[in-house]
Order: structure tokens, then C-alpha cells, then sequence
């Protein structure tokens, strides 16, 4: 923390100190699950690029049954 910061306290914008440049957890910038000012990430709104995260790189398991519906339309697409 500078000295500035310890006689006035911080200057945030948002969820970092313009003077000092510590973050703190609020008024964060989320850009889906990623904060655009200081690189925190959330686990919500990710950017899913099939079964990884294309902002933070989160993998996640693709559901058996969102494969189940997929196999579903495919065969609707092929018609009768
Ligand atoms: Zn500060
Ligand atoms: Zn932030
Ligand atoms: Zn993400």
C-alpha cells in the first residue's frame, strides 16, 4: 500500500486502486467471466468454446445429455 493510500485510503475505480494498484473483490468489470481491470475470474458467463472456456481456459464436462439432444437434432436434420 503507498502512502498516499495509507493517510487517505485508496482511490478505486471500481475494483482497483488507481494510486497503489491493489484490487479488491467489488465493482469489478466482468467481461463474461473475466475482470477487464484486474484479471479475476468468476465462475459464471463463461465463453464456452465446446467444452473449454476460450476467456479464463475453464474446462468443463460436456453433459451426456446435451449429447443425448444433439444426436437428436442431427437425426431430425437427416429427415425420415
Ligand atoms: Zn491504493
Ligand atoms: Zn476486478
Ligand atoms: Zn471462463
Amino acid at each position: 500500500m503507498g502512502l498516499a493510500c495509507k493517510i487517505s485510503g485508496h482511490k478505486w475505480s471500481g475494483c482497483l486502486c488507481e494510486r497503489c494498484g491493489q484490487t479488491r473483490d467489488a465493482g469489478h468489470f466482468w467481461d463474461g467471466c473475466r475482470c477487464r481491470r484486474c484479471g479475476r475470474v468468476r465462475d459464471e458467463l463463461h465463453d464456452w468454446d465446446g467444452d473449454k472456456c476460450a476467456r479464463c481456459g475453464k474446462k468443463r464436462e460436456v453433459s451426456s445429455h446435451k449429447l443425448d439432444l444433439d444426436l437428436r437434432f442431427l437425426k431430425i436434420g437427416h429427415g425420415e
